[in-house]
């Protein structure tokens, strides 16, 4: 038998399988997808099995062939399909296979580790190999290895005498506790009789007989009172017995969800569910774009369409953007479903995920709540999948290998012929496209569910506030608007974008915000030593006194971080209490959860934020919702900033009022006429979708043309400018008259960490011969990149241009 591996090394010539030949004891065991250890040159790698077969390579001499060593797995833990995808992806956006094959597996795979094998039951298993188990019943991989014994083995882990266990290295490992239990030499009731006079045994022996199915804990006992000494003296006699449990790391465990039940849906939601339902009936591999305000209902279709697939008996995925999967959004999945989900994002440990994984992989859960990677979850029927917030850019990953969470999902929709449900208030213009030319089905919730009226949102001029005289970063309006609400006990959420995080300057009458002249971003505002700094190259200069631009004297800090946000909040309104949310209060594990839960019971009044309070937010007590400074998105170098702008403004909104009480929305602006801000007001996607569509015609940007964007950076300055020539070049070559190849031109961020970065863009509809070109420039950059550290970097449909 010969095994067709793709080895572990970076580096292009070694992107294709090789011919290895698996050992006569290794038959019976190795599976495709599985990780094996083979020789490569002098040294021994890991690889991935990709094919099994019995014809090497015509030219190859068999008796060459080197041999597999070792299998890493018992299980695949890639399924065919994704390695079909890899495959498909890897062409498509000039990606190494191996590369794609390693960001689909959980990361602890990557780390070491140890897999046991438990003996249950001595039955039917032959002496000889119970021997090898020791006294707890437990036996190392690595050893069943050398002498042969898994084969052995196999046989017995299929009838379940043997199971297999991946204990993972110290710091994914599972966890264990010493637990307590029953011996099961006596019979319970003879025992109790016994120890009728003895009160504290009696009653810990009997606890522990009713506790008998379950695992429960020395910690547990303590906790309960039960004293040491009678835990001590019944062990002693052997009536009961101290062992260590394995916990399933799950990270809910301690959690107890009530069953939800399902609502009756309104009409515009049935219709959307009928027609999902019928494509996971047919087995179509349709898109749908399910465009909804927010609070119109779009998570109830999700659960109801997911519950139907369980019905026929298959399985299904949902992934949301990482500040989405918010608890409030797990606890509603787990409501419905219970242990059946799979919860998969970057807050768990390494061996949390891998848990997760598993229970996927084996069958134990047959939904997935996820953010972006959890698209490779390894399912094998899937009825449907369903990607929440479509237009969030987090789902494209943005290192190496850059691959789009939608594009996966696509894919594997057509592969498992299921529907893909795209859900957005603010769909990207790319998908609104796809649905108006009728490539995706349009699916729309207009109204929020029982018609509560969207919050009525105001637009104010900040410049105006400063010809009143008012130099606060709170305009009048919001300024009273907050005190209304803490006199009524109502909730505030006030929001600041991310970027208003570091401190820069601003001119206050004209809007100017001075920036490094190499770089193009704004300058960084440092109060220890008074300088403007450029955090991508370096670059210092003093603040201005004046204006440059407008020689205004208005002219200093904003922007300011939301620490002293905070500080200016208080003294205004010295009796509010402010819960504080950025990545200083929330960096460590929980206190995200911890936060939202402290103001959803009230524990504050003002809610302050970042990014992070823009979604999933759901209180009935907020009433107000107020964005600090509107416009520092919508000035960043990027075709999409005002499409960004209009989806973060609306998702800020949609967070007031969401319940009985009418929501308010007050939006600060220097920009109040920009149409991104004005739509927003309207909630008015259409409008907004059809004026944004105009200046990507113009502009010949997506949807109308793809974009490759091509990096090719160097510390010397020389050596960039010939190579983007020379990139600039093959493309003109390879591309028809009607592909644009704009360029070369100094990226946005023209030097980060010392080298120069130059970009060449192409515009382009149809290019059969792209690929082609797109392998060649790959390759040809690789060998620089190993030789010399000239980096070319592919990026396929961009969604950051920086
Ligand atoms: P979206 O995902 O579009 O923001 P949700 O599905 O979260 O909307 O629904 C908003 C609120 O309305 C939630 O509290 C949800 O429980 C409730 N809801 C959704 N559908 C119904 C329905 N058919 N009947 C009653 N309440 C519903
Ligand atoms: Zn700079
Ligand atoms: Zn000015």
């Amino acid at each position: 038998m010969i095994a067709k591996v793709i080895v572990d090394v970076p580096s292009k010539n070694v992107d294709y399988n090789f011919d290895y030949l698996v050992p006569r004891n290794l038959e019976r065991m190795i599976q495709v997808g599985m990780r094996v250890v083979v020789p490569f040159g002098s040294r021994t790698i890991q690889g991935y099995v990709m094919e099994l077969t019995d014809q090497a390579n015509s030219d190859l001499d068999m008796s060459k062939l080197k041999e597999v060593i070792e299998v890493r797995d018992i299980k695949p833990e890639l399924t065919t399909e994704l390695i079909e995808l890899s495959k498909w992806y890897g062409k498509y956006h000039v990606t190494k296979r191996i590369s794609m094959l390693e960001v689909m597996l959980p990361a602890a795979l990557k780390a070491k580790y140890t897999k046991i094998f438990k003996l249950n039951s001595k039955e039917n298993v032959p002496p000889k190999l119970v021997n090898r188990f020791d006294s707890k019943g437990n036996y190392e991989y690595k050893m069943a290895q050398k002498n042969n014994d898994l084969n052995d083995i196999i046989p017995f882990l299929s009838s379940g005498e043997i199971t297999e266990e991946t204990l993972l290295s110290q710091n994914v490992g599972k966890k264990t506790q010493r637990a307590v239990k029953v011996s099961e030499l006596y019979d319970v009731d003879t025992v109790l009789t016994e120890l009728e006079g003895k009160p504290k045994q009696y009653d810990l022996y009997a606890y522990l007989s009713d506790e008998r199915h379950r695992v429960v804990t020395l910690k547990e006992l303590q906790e309960m009172d039960f004293s040491i000494s009678s835990i001590n003296t019944l062990t002693r006699n052997g009536l009961i017995e101290k062992y260590d449990a394995v916990v399933e790391r799950d990270p809910f465990d301690t959690r107890v969800f009530e069953k939800e039940r399902k609502r009756d849906l309104t009409e515009d939601q049935q219709q959307a569910y009928n027609q999902i339902v019928k494509s996971i009936d047919n087995r179509d591999y349709n898109t749908y774009l399910l465009h909804g305000v927010t609070g119109s209902g779009k998570t109830e279709v999700y659960l109801q369409t997911i519950e139907r697939v369980l019905e026929v008996d298959r399985q299904a995925m949902m992934l949301v953007p990482e500040i989405a999967l918010t608890p409030q959004m797990v606890v509603r999945f787990k409501r419905r479903f219970g242990d059946e989900v799979a919860v998969l994002h970057s807050g768990l440990s390494k061996g949390e995920r891998y848990d997760e994984w598993q229970k996927i992989r084996d069958g134990r859960a047959r939904v997935s709540v996820g953010a972006r990677s959890s698209v490779f979850a390894p399912f094998k029927d899937l009825g449907i999948i369903i990607i929440d917030e479509e237009h969030e850019s987090s789902y494209k990953q943005e290192d190496y290998p850059r691959y789009h969470a939608r594009d996966v999902a696509e894919w594997r929709s057509r592969y498992h012929q299921c529907p893909l449900i795209l859900g957005s208030a603010t769909p990207s213009l790319e998908s609104y496209a796809r649905a108006s030319k009728g490539v995706y089905e349009l699916l729309s919730l207009p109204n929020r569910v029982n018609n509560q009226a969207l919050p009525h949102i105001d637009i104010v001029d900040m410049r105006e506030e400063l010809g009143t005289g008012n130099r606060s970063m709170f305009s009048n309006e919001l300024r009273e608007a907050i005190q209304t609400r803490l006199e009524n006990k109502e909730q505030i959420v006030l929001f600041l974008n991310r970027r208003g995080y570091a401190s820069f300057i601003l001119c206050r009458d004209c809007g100017h915000v001075p920036q490094c002249p190499h770089c193009d971003i704004s300058l960084t505002y440092h109060k220890a030593n008074d300088q403007l700094k450029c955090h991508y190259c370096g670059y210092q200069e003093r603040p201005p006194v004046l204006c440059p631009n407008c020689e205004s004297e208005h002219i200093r800090q904003v922007g300011t971080g939301t620490q002293r946000v905070e500080e200016l909040l208080q003294r205004e309104f010295e009796d509010a209490n402010i819960i504080r949310m950025d990545v200083d209060t929330t960096s460590r594990k929980g206190a995200h959860e911890k936060l939202l839960n402290d103001f959803g019971k009230g524990k504050g009044d003002i809610l302050l934020g970042t990014q992070m309070i823009a979604k999933g937010l759901d209180f009935p007590n907020i009433t107000l919702v107020g964005v600090l400074n509107a416009d520092t998105m919508l000035n960043l170098p990027d075709f999409r900033s005002s499409e960004r702008t209009y989806q973060l403004l609306t998702q800020v909104a949609g967070r007031a009022g969401r319940h009985e009480k009418e929501g308010r929305v007050i939006i600060q602006t220097y920009n109040p006429d920009h149409y991104a801000i004005q739509d927003v007001q309207q909630n008015d996607y259409e409008t907004f979708y059809h004026k944004e569509m105009n200046y990507r015609k113009m502009g010949k940007y997506p949807p109308y043309y793809f974009l490759i964007n091509f990096t090719i950076s160097h510390e010397n300055m020389k050596k960039v400018l010939e190579a983007s020539k020379h990139v600039h070049q093959v493309l003109l070559n390879h591309l028809s008259d009607k592909a644009l190849v704009l360029g070369p031109s100094p990226a946005p961020l023209t030097r980060i960490n010392n080298a120069f970065r130059f970009q060449v863009l192409i515009k382009y509809k149809s290019e059969p011969d792209l690929y082609r070109a797109l392998q060649y420039l790959d390759d040809y950059y690789h060998d620089l990149y190993l030789k010399d550290k000239l980096s070319l970097k592919i990026d396929v449909n961009p969604q950051m241009m920086m």
